[in-house]
């Protein structure tokens, strides 16, 4: 194969990085057009953006207390935990975690929801034997965190609406998921209890509200991890669906003036208004299991990068005669779809060696591309397609903080002409927000990135972004089932017992 030119091979690099670009008045629009489909959610049903009240009328202040059990079902893995909240801001954590296994994602809802009791029953068998001799009528409480679009109708009680991040399993839609789980456990003969429903986002806006620090209570919890979500504290007056006549609500505490709503960010501008649409996230969406939706959720989480990356190597290779020494054979890695991990765009933004060996590192063990058939332009080349697709993620990600932002009110206005009027800078409150995921965790720099997009919407600027305390809700789902299913017991009534205590 005839050498190729390193020199052409960095500049179309560079030209494909570009469509990727995502610019300060893309970010001002997009925005914009958060706005406008917020407002639709939180009045009508039925909207892409579905701002799905979640019967969360009030965040944790840190004085919970309680031993509850919690798992999570949202993207890759299934995890089954127990905490123990000490009423401090602080808690301990148990936890087990089992892989989803691929045929399972797709499967019937028996399946499916037979395999998460049984994690639950290893689990409580392992670590709760003692509570179950110690008090063997009384039910654990568990927080069921799933994080997929669900109608819920009170705080144990929801509706899948549709299946997101790879799932597809017909016969769960329309049902109640809590449901499908007690039902499973309950044929397992386990003294447990779903007592809460909770999307991820929630539960990282609970978790965060329980464990940061000072009086502000948390105002959004985001996902960026397989999927991207979030959910955020709104006026109940703000949400006006849930007070239309001929409402489906249930009953719900209306003494704070407030409920979480879960908004499905994932979902926004599905008919592609405002958000960028590459060849390469054309090539994406056509392959994936549900075409034309989740098109922002596309173009930013962890379940979607990776294939991204592999749709612009490929068209590098074409174009510019990318990975000419390894002979790349038609059926190898990189013409396989979703062959690409987003931890490899991790990987290689985080490289800044000379040689750029971990860059070829990853190619080899992703790609089988054999790192020495890689020349140093080649990954070179790679890096420059890499970090623009993090990039537009993290600036992409910026939007819907803005806006919610925005939205709540919580900008500080511009300093008045008159001084007086004007705030000081300690004067000023602390917006805060928990985040969790993959992909803000371990992309190297994504706050960064995002909080320099956040400046450039003029609403916010320099003065309220830093205004912004963003910090990673640790075991963030765990945490906030367990403390949903908390106030969702005490609101029945429901004692909490500790084995081995003797309160
Ligand atoms: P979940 O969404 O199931 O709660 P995570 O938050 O861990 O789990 O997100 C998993 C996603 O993050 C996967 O799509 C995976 O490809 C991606 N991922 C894993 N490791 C990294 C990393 N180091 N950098 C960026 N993305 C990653
Ligand atoms: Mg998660």
């Amino acid at each position: 194969m005839a050498p190729v030119d390193s020199k052409a091979l960095i500049a179309k690099a560079e030209a494909i990085a570009r469509e990727f670009e995502y610019t300060a008045e893309d970010v001002r629009k997009g925005v914009k057009e958060f706005l406008r489909e917020m407002d639709l959610g939180l009045q009508n049903d039925g909207q892409p953006m579905t701002m799905i009240p979640t019967y969360v009328t009030s965040v944790p202040n840190g004085t919970e207390k309680g031993v509850y059990l919690a798992v999570d079902l949202g993207g890759t893995n299934f995890r089954v935990c127990s905490v123990s909240l000490k009423g401090n801001s602080t808690f301990t954590l148990t936890q087990a975690k089992a892989a989803i296994p691929k045929e399972m994602m797709t499967s019937d809802s028996h399946t499916l929801f037979s395999f998460l009791a049984q994690q639950v029953k290893a689990f409580v068998e392992e670590h709760h034997a003692d509570h179950f001799e110690e008090f063997p009528d009384h039910h654990l409480q568990l927080g069921f965190t799933f994080s997929f679009p669900v109608d819920q109708r009170a705080v144990n009680k929801g509706y899948l609406i549709r299946w997101t991040k790879g799932f597809d399993i017909k016969d769960a839609i329309g049902k109640d998921v809590c449901e499908l789980l007690q039902k499973e456990i309950d044929a397992l003969g386990l003294p447990v209890t779903v007592a809460a429903l909770v999307n991820d986002t929630v539960g990282t806006l609970m978790a965060r509200s329980y464990t940061s620090p000072g009086k502000t209570g948390t105002l959004l919890g985001a996902i960026f991890g397989t999927g991207t979500n979030g959910a955020y504290v709104e006026k109940l007056s703000k949400i006006t669906k849930m007070t239309k006549p001929g409402a489906n609500i249930g009953e719900y505490d209306k003494s704070t003036g407030e409920m979480v709503v879960n908004t499905e960010w994932g979902s926004f501008d599905n008919e592609l208004r405002v958000l960028p649409n590459t060849p390469y996230d054309q090539e994406l969406d056509k392959m994936s299991v549900n075409p034309g939706i989740q098109m922002f959720e596309k173009r930013i989480s962890g379940m979607f990068l990776g294939e991204i990356l592999r749709n612009s190597l490929l068209a590098l290779k074409d174009s510019a005669g990318l990975f000419a020494k390894a002979d790349i054979a038609a059926d190898a890695f990189l013409h396989t779809p979703w062959s690409v991990d987003t931890s490899a765009l991790s990987f290689i933004e985080a490289d800044n060696s000379e040689d750029l060996a971990r860059t070829k590192q990853v190619l080899e063990a992703q790609l089988h591309v054999p790192a020495a058939d890689i020349s140093i332009e080649e990954a070179r080349a790679v890096k420059i397609l890499a970090h623009a697709i993090g990039r537009r993620s993290a600036r992409l990600s910026a939007v819907p903080i803005a806006a919610i932002i925005i939205a709540t009110g919580k900008v500080q206005p511009p300093p008045q002409p008159r001084p007086v009027a004007a705030k000081t800078d300690e004067e000023l409150e602390v917006i805060d927000i928990g985040v969790d995921g993959s992909v803000v965790e371990h992309y190297p720099g994504f706050e960064k990135l995002l909080r320099e997009a956040l400046r450039e919407v003029e609403e916010l600027g320099e003065k309220n972004e830093k205004r912004i305390r963003m910090g990673v809700a640790k075991d963030g789902s765990g945490v906030g089932a367990a403390l949903i299913a908390q106030v969702a017991a005490k609101m029945k009534g429901i004692e909490n017992k500790v084995a081995g205590s003797t309160a």
